[in-house]
Parts: structure tokens; sequence; C-alpha cells
């Protein structure tokens, strides 16, 4: 199959990944690989009539370019034909330079539609925006302009199409696949395409994938681009929000957005903010004015010192007037007297290094886009590419599209409710969490009092991303419902000693962006005097507990429940939150901490790729944390296009070994001469007690001779990463404020029993997952079951998988003929 891939639209961060993903996959299931530059555009205008024959020869065969020195010319005859055939069209330069009009054996000038191959998208994750083109195509949207498209595809033999653009390009692409048949007939009766191209071209194979940093398609939970889009706000507002503090100021913040207030309400939880404008969900209160000063006045009175108010560029009252961040600031400074400022983020959104996030999702959205066309038929539908918590989904781009546009009728039929509900439940509960977090309750509106609860909140094990945004939804939740929120320093250690103290509102205002554990946190588990613990819950009268961390976290809540049956004071409802840069817990497919650390790994193999790149033919060993789970290897290898992956789960063989020498020599000796790149081999600390990070550096310098060199990394605690990131904070809100209702579900329960009888099931001591699309509750007795307590981490695990696909992306097995 020919297959192309086009970026349309606005450019959004991760669009390279999934060119560089769609071209290595089409490649390693057999398919030749074309790019289209400047989206539709580029379709359109087609390619001009070459008078010499596009290939050069030369590169084309890829044996010309290779290192003879030192190249192992048996291992190179047991590489995939395919991959080496592909290996390259030029030298990995020609998207770097279209300006030019000859490289690596392409001419470029008047072409559009280019055929690439395996190096041409090397190194493509760290890049921002497309280095394919994009464009606003106002030809593509007439009959003419998909008519001159169909032909170009025909005349280049293209018979598949992926699509990554945001929710108009789609629209179009779905309008084109819908026309189709009828285009090519209209071209075959213009004599414009051959029987043969009529018969093989019948049907136009297309799949979508959604780049776009407005998070604003439907059917899926995010879009390419969004992740980064977030990342560039909260960077901002955490600089910004240190001035506010400084000046005791007001900042209203306008971010993009048209039609869509995800970047706006993802980042108002994230960052703590005190009011937000989105689209979707207008101010209730007419008018809002009074209604945004009433809550800025109150959180002035509890002694903030600053106030953020963010508004998307679309945002509007309930009458659809739109409400503008110039007259916010007015509204502020004039009532309030705040000394009141506008920051307007703009493009500065847009743009930047992609983070982990948008490096795995589109690697992930690639293959199973791939997976999709190839297996089209004439009759199946057209998919969209998304993905719902954890699981990657294909759903018909004409639900979603259709779907879509129910949003912007809702909105304009002034049905707001609808419109939130159509963005989906994650969307619903996200806003429940900003007014839950960031609202004050008058001591009327709050619970009665003897549904009530004074909740315990420990942070066990090693520091994670999040953990103190999850507290401090927690404790923002407790106050506003009338519950007293009481931290527990210093894990078990500290109840034992007593360090117990009250929450405030405003106490925990910053800790949002604030990484480590405020608590302060060790691994101490209840077992080192249940007993005396038990009498401590009771001594502080806990009617509830909520235990943030990792394995520890997960242990200390089964000797909790299994202490159940000689200590009453356990009888309580009683949660586990996973956070955990390990991501080891059993049974959940994410822990808080894990995507913070996955950006500090992708930030450090970026420099030290880098550095690896500017000697030219270094491999870099980088060792990561992870104790007995390789979760955070197998993903970083995955975010950083590492070329070997090394895990505890799998561990490390001499055989093993000697084929990834064999394998690097190969790959080295392929490279162009002069320009080889520099390579990651990313080893978990733990994957073998033999082969340690010193053994394998000292092994690939003995084994790389001149072809290459070897130098190690150890990134250790730094991957405990500095500030939270965006999802660490805003799922951390989400996932806590779940975790409440749950305690105070079951606490309502409980003291309904009478007192002497008053027994607490196994259901109410409990861990919150993900699991693939869903959040769940499971009694901790159930994880028991799933978990390997000698290893610490799952009996399984859902990434395994990863491993396998990094390394296939740096065709290791292909290379090796495997
Ligand atoms: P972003 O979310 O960044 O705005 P987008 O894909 O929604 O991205 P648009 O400008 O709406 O951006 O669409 C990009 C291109 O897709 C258009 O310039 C046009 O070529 C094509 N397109 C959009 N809508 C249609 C349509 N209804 N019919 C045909 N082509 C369309």
């Amino acid at each position: 199959m020919k297959v192309a891939v086009l970026t349309s639209g606005g450019d959004s961060a991760g669009m390279n990944a999934v060119v560089r993903s769609i071209v290595k996959c089409g490649i390693l299931k057999g398919c030749e690989m074309w790019i289209v530059r400047e989206g539709y555009e580029g379709l359109v205008r087609g390619n001009e009539e070459q008078p010499a024959p596009v290939q050069n020869e030369q590169n084309d065969d890829s044996t010309q370019a290779v290192s003879e020195e030192n190249a192992d010319t048996t291992s190179q005859q047991q590489c995939d034909p395919n991959l080496l055939h592909n290996l390259r069209f030029g030298d990995g330069q020609l998207l770097r330079d279209w300006t030019a009009e000859y490289v690596g054996g392409r001419t470029l000038k008047g072409r559009y539609i280019v055929r690439v191959g395996w190096d041409d998208v090397r190194g493509w994750f760290s890049e921002g925006g497309t280095l394919i083109g994009t464009a606003r195509s106002a030809a593509f949207r007439t009959p003419e302009g998909r008519s001159a498209a169909a032909f170009n595809l025909v005349k280049e033999g293209i018979d598949g199409l992926v699509v990554c653009g945001g929710d108009g390009s789609l629209t179009g692409a779905d309008l084109f696949r819908s026309e189709w048949p009828s285009l090519i007939q209209n071209l075959h009766a213009q004599n414009l395409i051959t029987d043969e191209q009529l018969a093989a071209h019948s049907h136009l194979k297309l799949v979508g994938l959604v780049g776009s940093i407005d998070n604003d398609m439907a059917l899926t939970d995010m879009t390419i681009g969004a992740p980064t889009a977030l990342h560039r706000i909260c960077e901002s507002i955490d600089n910004i929000n240190t001035t506010a503090y400084s000046h005791s100021r007001a900042f209203v913040v306008e971010v993009m957005g048209r039609d869509c207030g995800w970047l706006a309400l993802w980042a108002g939880v994230a960052i703590g903010a005190d009011f937000i404008f989105i689209p979707e969900k207008p101010p209730s209160e007419m008018p809002w004015e009074d209604h945004m000063c009433t809550e800025i006045r109150r959180h002035r009175e509890v002694g903030k010192r600053k106030t953020i108010v963010i508004v998307a560029e679309g945002a509007h009252d309930k009458e659809l007037n739109p409400i503008r961040a110039e007259y916010i600031k007015d509204i502020l400074t004039e009532r309030l007297g705040l000394d009141s400022r506008v920051t307007t983020l703009g493009h500065t959104q847009r743009g930047g290094r992609p983070c982990a996030a948008d490096r795995i999702l589109p690697t992930l959205q690639g293959v199973e886009a791939i997976d999709a066309l190839l297996s089209a038929r004439a009759d199946t539908p057209t998919y969209m590419i998304g993905v719902q918590e954890n699981k990657i989904t294909r759903v018909p781009l004409v639900d979603a599209v259709r779907a879509t546009k129910d949003v912007a009728k809702a909105i304009k039929a002034k049905d707001f409710d609808k419109a939130s509900e159509l963005r989906g439940p994650e969307f619903l509960e996200m806003l429940d969490g900003f007014n839950a977090t960031s609202g004050l309750k008058d001591e009327k509106d709050k619970l009665p009092k003897h549904q009530r609860m004074r909740v315990g909140i420990i942070h066990m094990g090693a520091p994670a991303g999040g953990m103190n945004a999850a507290t401090r939804a927690a404790v923002r939740y407790c106050i506003k419902q009338g519950h007293t929120a009481l931290a527990v320093h210093n894990g078990f250690r500290g109840l034992l000693d007593d360090n117990v103290y009250e929450l405030t509102w405003l106490g925990v205002d910053a800790w949002m962006a604030r990484g480590g554990s405020e608590l302060g946190t060790n691994r101490a588990l209840p077992s080192i005097d249940i007993g005396g613990i038990a009498a401590k819950f009771q001594m502080h009268r806990f009617d509830a507990v909520l235990l943030i961390g990792g394995f520890e976290g997960f242990s200390a809540l089964l000797q909790l429940e299994e202490g159940r049956q000689h200590y009453p004071a356990f009888h309580i409802p009683m949660v586990h939150l996973p956070a955990t840069i390990s991501n080891n817990v059993p049974m959940t497919d994410y822990s808080l901490g894990s995507d913070t650390s996955l950006n500090a790994l992708v930030d450090a193999c970026d420099a030290i790729k880098q550095s690896a790149s500017a000697s030219r033919d270094r491999v870099f060993v980088v060792e990561t944390q992870g104790g007995k789970c390789g979760y955070l290897a197998a993903m970083g290898a995955l975010a950083s296009g590492a070329s070997l992956v090394y895990t505890p789960e799998v561990g490390m063989t001499l055989d093993m070994l000697r084929k990834d020498v064999r394998y690097l020599k190969t790959r080295y000796s392929l490279d162009v001469p002069g320009k080889s790149e520099g390579r990651l081999v990313i080893r978990n600390e733990a994957a073998s007690q033999v082969y340690t990070t010193s053994v394998l550096t000292k092994m690939l310098i003995e084994e790389g001779g001149t072809l290459f060199d070897a130098r190690s990394a150890s990134l250790g605690h730094t991957l405990q990463g500095g500030i939270p990131s965006p999802t660490d904070r805003a799922r951390g809100a989400r996932l806590s404020l779940r975790c409440m209702a749950f305690l105070e579900q079951h606490h309502v329960e409980l003291s309904h029993k009478a007192h002497k009888a008053r027994q607490a099931g196994a259901e109410t001591a409990a861990v919150i997952t993900i699991q693939a699309s869903e959040v769940k509750w499971v009694a901790v007795q159930e994880m028991v079951k799933h978990a390997d307590m000698t290893n610490r981490r799952g009996k399984t695990n859902w990434w395994g998988p990863v491993k396998d696909l990094a390394e296939e992306l740096a065709g290791r097995p292909q290379f090796l003929g495997d």
C-alpha cells in the first residue's frame, strides 16, 4: 500500500511525532510512505512533472552510503530488505530544508507529495509545530480543489491517506472520502485517469488523527497538542503567580479556545485559579460581574494576596455576549479596587517542545492509524483515532465530526448543560472539580453536622508530582462541605508523634504548583506499631482516611484493613490514591507523578541526545529509577525515541546483549558517514544485578570499536521532577475529589449502623484505579490477588508491549532480521 500523511489547520505540538510514527509504522508493515507538504494545499497543488527521475539512483541504493569501516556485512545481509530499501531516500536532512531544490536525492521544487524513508523522520520527537508544513487551504474547500487533490493522489498511486488536524481538517477529510467515488468517476470521464487507475482507486482509505491545541474534538479525551499547550499555559501562569503575589495584584489571563473551554478549565484547575470563563458553561448567575466579584471578594477576605482569572478567547455570557479580558480587568479594578492586569498568552501556547504525552500519544495513535488503514475495506467506516483515559480508541469519523458540531449548536441554542455534557464526563467532572476547589460556602450551605467528617490525610513513600495538588483539592472540598481536613505530617511515624494539624483553605492555596510532599513522607508502614496507630486514629477522631502514595500507600491500606479484626478505630472508610513515579501500584494504569517524571525524563533525554548527536557516534546509556517496575524506562524509551530499553520484568541476558550490540553495530554501519546520530539506551536501575549500567556502558565502548562510543548518565532523583506537570495536578485534583465522594458516601452508610455493631466492609478500604478507559474502585483485599508483593509491582502490566514497540520503532528486530 502507498500511504501519504499530511498535517492541516493550526499547527500543534505532537504533529511531528504523528508523522514519525506513521512513516515508521507504515514502513514496518511493508507500506511505501509519502508525506504531503503544506496540508491540503499541497494535495491540491500536487507535483509538477519532472524531466528527470525523481529518485536519485545513488541514494536509492542503500548500501552506497554505508560506512565500510567496521561494517558487519553478514549482519547487514540479515536485515529486513524492506527496511534497508526504505532506510533513506536522503540523509535525514530532507524535511529540514524545503527551500532547497534538490535534497537527499529528491527534487523538491514544485513537488508537494514526496516519498520519504526511515531516516527522514529521525529526531522529530523534540520538534514543535509540524516540519512537513500546514496550511488553511481555501482551494480544498471547493469541488475543483478536491478533484485536483484526488487526481494528484491517483497520479502518485497513493491509496491510503492519514490526516492529522483539527475539527475543520477532519470535516474536510470526511467530505473528501465521501465524495471520492464521484471525484474519480469524473476524472475518468474527463480521461484524466485510466481504466486501471479507476479500478485500483475505487475507494480511498482514510484515517483521521486529531491534532489541535484546543481539545475541541468530540469522542476523544485528548487531542494531539493539547497537553503541550496546557504545559505552556501553566508555565506562564506559574510565573505570573509570583508577581501577582508580590504586588497583591489580579491578573486576567486570556487563553486560546474559540469554541472550547478545555484549556481554560484544565488550566484553572491545575493552577488553582479564582474564576474562569468558558464558552460551554457561562456564569449561571446574572449579572455575572456581581457573581465574580462576590467570589473574589470572599477569597480576598480570607487573606488571598493574588487573584487569577482565566478567560477563554471565545467566552461569553448566558446571552452569548462576548466576555473580554479587558472588561473583566476593568470590573476588578473599579469594583474591588484591585491592581489588575491583562495577559494574553496568544501564540506562546502553541509552540515549543512537545511534552511527554504529546510524544507518547501520537506514537500510539500512529500505530493504531496504520492498523486501521491496512484493515480498511470499502464497507468499513473511516475512523478517527482517539483516546479514552488510557485506551487508544477508533471511532467513526462522521460520528466524531457530528458530535463536535453538536456542541457548537448547543452553545448557539444557549443550551449550556447539553454543551458541557457533550464534551464528555471528564469535562463535567473537571467543572465540578473547579467549583469544589475554588469556591467557599456559607456555614448554612454546608453539610449537616452529623454528616461531617474528620479526614486524616497521609502521604506515603517517595514524593511524586501531584501529591500536593491532590491534597489541596481534598482540603478545599472538606472545607466547602464542613469537614475537617487533618494533615498527618511525616507519615505513620508522624502520627505516632501526634504530628497532626488542621489544614486551612488559604494554607493550601499555593500547593498546586509545588513538587515534593508538603506533608512530608516516608516508607514506614502501620506495622511499626499497629496498636499505637489505632490509638492515634481514635485520639484524633478520624472518621475517614485518605492515603496518597505509591506501593507503600497500598501496603499501608492493606495493613489497616487487616487491622480491623483487632482495632475498631480502623472501621472507617479509607482510600488510597496511587502517587508514585514508578507507577508500580497494581491494577492501575496511572499513578500521580508518573507524568511529571516522564516529562523530566524526556527533558533530560533531549539534552543528552543533543550531546550524543554532537559527538555524532555516541551511545548514551541512561539509567532510570523505578525499582522493580520498568514502566518509566519503557514509556521513557517510547517518549524519547531510545533504541533499546532494559526492564526488570524482561531482565537482561548475555544472548540479548550480544544481539543488541550486533543491532547497534549494524545500525551505525548503515548511517551516512559523518551523519550518524547519537542514540539512547534506557536501562531501569534494577533490570539486572550483573549487567549494571557501568558494565553495559563498558561493553558498548569495547564492542563499538570505531563505529560508536558510549557514555552513561544516571537520572536518579531528578526524575521526581520539580514542578508537577499540569496533567498530574489536574488529575490529582479530579481523583482526589472522587476519593472524597467515596469517603463521604461510606461515612454516611456506616453512621447509619448502630455504634457497637459498626463494621466497615472490605469495600470501604479501596484503591482508586484507572483501568483502560475507566476509573474503578478496587477493594484493597482484591488488589492483593493482583500484586507481586516481593517485587513490589502488579502481576501483569499493560505497558509490557511498549518495550517491544519502542525497539521496533528504532528498527531493532528488522535490523537483526528477527
Ligand atoms: P484548528 O483546530 O487548529 O483550527 P482545523 O483543522 O479546525 O484546525 P480549519 O482552518 O478549520 O482548521 O481547517 C483546516 C483546513 O481544512 C481548511 O483550510 C480547509 O482546507 C479544510 N476544511 C475545513 N473544513 C472543510 C470543509 N467543510 N470542507 C472542505 N475542507 C474543509
